[in-house]
């Protein structure tokens, strides 16, 4: 039987695999995974080439193989007494315990839960990771949320998408967001452009799609992805206004990736944030790639192809949440490089760390009162307020850089002072290093360190492909100003200024 047979056969399997014999998890977790059931998922046989090398198994190459490991830990922290609260949630609807990921808020308290499961990873990945367990399905969360836009012409998406949730909360899923199609001249228009992702074939059971789309962090550690549209183009051919879903080995799709930033092999003492692994990134090349029709949500419906940033509300809220974590660990940090440097009581040192703080504490405000604020869509969906997330998004962008500059300006010549443990630990050096090199109430040896994280933070490779990340996911400044200035109500504002300049 050919693989598009099966797949009309049994969509599930096509999306998740062929369900693995489960170790003895109680009933109650039915639908949560072990770290090593979501490794022993990613052996599946998708296609990915990293360096030229055809990669057989994304979890025995190193530099794919920490960052798998990073989010396996995740997963184990769903069964952790300690930690089972901030990972998993009750589904309403079935009584399942799902991982808090894939809950579909429909009240205020679960958007709580999503805020503290996404702190809970943020602390775990230093927030490096912008697709963990707690990002889920965020295109098919925002698909449903606005279900009253795309029925008008396609009346049977939102049976397809819950039914797309139900397997992803029964399989515990790791989804990329396949969205941005690769650059190529812009001067072009999207027919003219001949990598776009599009449909090539429409058949009874599904589509068939070709083309090549850019990002797609997480796929290639991760089971699935969602294939939705780029921001709107009036020159979009129907063929390619597509909303889908993918599993990662989809016969036909072959995965590119970019060169690592890490190798797997840092050692914790060295590297302690690179130790951890990367997200990977990489094109995605579908040659004629079946899709069953049960996961084709949305297709040549043009309501849905203008709408890319409503219906990315929830994946804004997502990220916006999870820069607020990071910002919180960015005080952490400059408070720790004053201490250890003893330069806390210098005003202009001080100064500089009151900067990181106002970052953090106004992400934080926004953060809170856009969760205060909520509301549901006509959907039924209970999504923060839009204007406010947007506005954070925004502020968190513009503000990074200068963040990541204070934390190095404050670290001085600590960043190039480190020193790598092998030499640390000869005995012609060593004993000189701790004589000479301690800090503020810090060894030397906890200094060196404790440089080597803020390194791994602010100046690393990997540290660059975070920063380029948070630049451009989802939605960079451009389009976000954009959106702020058609949505920003400012008419009490204007009403005060037509008054007093009397011009009404
Ligand atoms: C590390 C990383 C991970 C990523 N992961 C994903 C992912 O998982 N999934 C995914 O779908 N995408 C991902 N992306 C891609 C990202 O979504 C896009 O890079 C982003 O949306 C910008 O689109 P572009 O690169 O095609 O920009 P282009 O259209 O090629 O434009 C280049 C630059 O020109 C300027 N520009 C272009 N148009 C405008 C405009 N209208 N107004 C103002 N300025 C403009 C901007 O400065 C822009 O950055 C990732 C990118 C990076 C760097």
């Amino acid at each position: 039987m050919s693989a598009a047979a099966k797949a009309a056969v049994n969509p599930v399997e096509w999306l998740v695999g062929p369900k693995t014999a489960r170790p003895a998890h109680e009933p109650k977790d039915s639908h949560l995974r072990t770290g090593a059931e979501f490794v022993a998922s990613l052996r599946d046989g998708r296609r990915v080439v990293l360096g030229g090398r055809d990669i057989a198994d994304v979890t025995a190459e190193p530099a794919l193989r920490a960052g798998i490991d990073t989010l396996a830990a995740l997963f184990d922290d769903q069964f952790e007494p300690a930690t089972r609260e901030a990972t998993t949630s009750i589904e309403p609807k079935t009584g399942a315990r799902i991982a808090t990921g894939w809950l579909v808020p429909r009240a205020k308290a679960d958007l709580d839960r999503h805020m503290a499961m996404v702190k809970h990873s943020t602390l775990h990945t230093f927030g490096v990771f912008g697709r963990p367990l707690d990002y889920g399905p965020v295109k098919a969360i925002g698909f449903l949320a606005f279900n009253h836009l795309v029925k008008r012409e396609e009346p049977d998406a939102q049976e397809k998408i819950e039914a797309f949730l139900d397997a992803g909360q029964r399989n515990n899923l790791v989804s990329a967001d396949i969205i941005i199609d690769v650059q190529t001249s812009r001067k072009l228009t999207m027919p003219e452009q001949e990598g776009r992702l599009r449909v090539i074939e429409e058949r009874a059971d599904g589509v068939v799609v070709s083309g090549v789309k850019a990002g797609n962090s997480v796929l290639a550690q991760g089971n699935i992805g969602t294939i939705s549209m780029p921001p709107p183009n009036p020159t979009m051919p129907e063929e390619c206004m597509l909303w889908s879903a993918v599993p990662a080995n989809a016969p036909g799709l072959m995965l590119v990736m970019r060169e690592p930033a890490t190798t797997g092999r840092e050692h914790e003492e060295d590297h302690p944030l690179d130790c951890a692994g990367e997200e990977a990134d990489g094109l995605a090349l579908f040659d004629r790639v079946f899709i069953p029709r049960e996961y084709v949500f949305s297709y040549k419906n043009r309501s849905t192809g203008g709408a890319y940033y409503t219906l990315g509300r929830f994946a804004q809220f997502k990220i916006a949440a999870r820069l607020a974590c990071r910002a919180e660990i960015f005080a952490g940090a400059a408070q720790m490089i004053v201490n250890a440097l003893g330069t806390d009581h210098i005003p202009g040192v001080r100064a500089i760390v009151a900067d990181v703080c106002a970052y953090a504490a106004t992400l934080r405000a926004f953060m809170i009162a856009a969760v205060e604020r909520a509301s549901p869509t006509e959907s039924g969906i209970v999504l923060p307020d839009p204007v406010l997330v947007t506005a954070c998004r925004l502020h968190s962008v513009v503000g990074l850089p200068q963040i990541m500059q204070n934390l190095r300006e404050l670290s001085g010549q600590g960043l190039i002072s480190r020193v790598p443990r092998a030499s640390w630990e000869r005995q012609d050096i060593g004993p000189l290093l701790d004589r000479y090199l301690p800090g503020y109430q810090v060894t030397a040896r906890q200094k060196n360190r404790l440089f080597n994280l803020i390194w791994d933070m602010t100046s690393s490779a990997a540290a660059m492909r975070i920063a380029l990340f948070e630049n451009l996911n989802a939605t960079p400044a451009a389009p976000l100003r954009e959106e702020l200035y058609r949505t920003y109500d400012r008419s009490e504002g204007l009403a005060v200024i037509r008054r007093k300049a009397g011009l009404d």
